[in-house]
């Protein structure tokens, strides 16, 4: 289990978007880690320092892990390479992932249904793909890989723009 370090404290703080803090709220909640309720108001740093202690008292992850590793796809069948630079989370030709996260990286989620690509808006740290579990509907959205060796495919990141869907 990712312990919190220091130097986890400053980057966090530093770097934690609304969307992060939620997902950090989603999942000490979803682990029965009691969340203030006054949470939104509180800086980032002092409420990630409060939901880490009351998590490691209970032994669970709330902030995202890095790992990156190859996979078979479960939708294409198409064997997926490691992202090496950024760490690979779908498949680069059918653009499917696997509801497999509670928080990215942490493997923690039961639900492991086929993540289907429905959408690309733009962030401010770039391209996402949105996606809708087919098991459970929860959402998620993945960053569009296209700056790593094997980046995802060009044809199937532009039919999902154009509102395609995906294959
Ligand atoms: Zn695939
Ligand atoms: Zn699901």
């Amino acid at each position: 289990m990712a312990r919190l370090t220091r130097a986890d404290f400053k980057r966090l703080g530093a770097e934690l978007s609304d969307e992060a803090r939620e997902a950090a709220v989603a999942a000490a909640r979803g682990r029965g880690v009691a969340v203030p309720v006054d949470w939104a108001d509180m800086p980032a740093k002092k409420l990630l320092r409060l939901l880490a202690a009351r998590s490691q008292a209970a032994q669970v992850a709330l902030t995202p892990t890095r790992r990156d590793e190859g996979f078979t796809c479960g939708h294409c069948g198409a064997e997926v390479p490691p992202g090496g630079r950024r760490p690979r989370d779908h498949c680069h030709l059918c653009l499917h992932s696997r509801h497999v996260d509670i928080v990215p990286g942490d493997r923690a989620g039961d639900c492991g249904g086929d993540l289907v690509p429905f959408a690309v808006v733009k962030e401010k740290k770039g391209w996402m793909i949105e996606y809708r579990c087919a098991s459970c509907s929860a959402s998620r959205r993945n960053r569009v890989l296209d700056d790593i060796a094997v980046p995802d495919d060009p044809a199937a990141v532009r039919r999902l723009m154009a509102g395609g869907g995906g294959m």
